[in-house]
């Protein structure tokens, strides 16, 4: 069985053609219960399994560092520069 699995696109299994969703505007390909699709190069019909991975970066909202702020004034240390 040949590799297919590529973080780029779908690999056609007949003729190894890579269909980059953004190239080809195949946007099922971003849903995990992606599907069937038809090769753009050769035609024929293929199954495609998504595998998704998740990355997740937080960060503090303004309302959150306002907070913060008026705590640590609040504490006696310097919140925002004085000009
Ligand atoms: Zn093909």
């Amino acid at each position: 069985m040949k590799d297919t699995m590529s973080g780029k696109g779908a690999i056609c299994p007949y003729c190894d053609h890579l269909h980059v969703p953004e190239d080809e505007e195949i946007w099922e390909l971003y849903d995990p219960d992606c599907c069937g699709l038809t090769c753009t190069s050769c035609g024929e019909e293929f199954e495609v399994n998504v595998i998704c991975s998740y990355t997740w970066v937080t960060e503090k909202t303004d309302e959150q560092e306002e907070i913060e702020m008026a705590r640590r004034t609040a504490a006696g240390m310097p919140g925002r520069m004085v000009q």
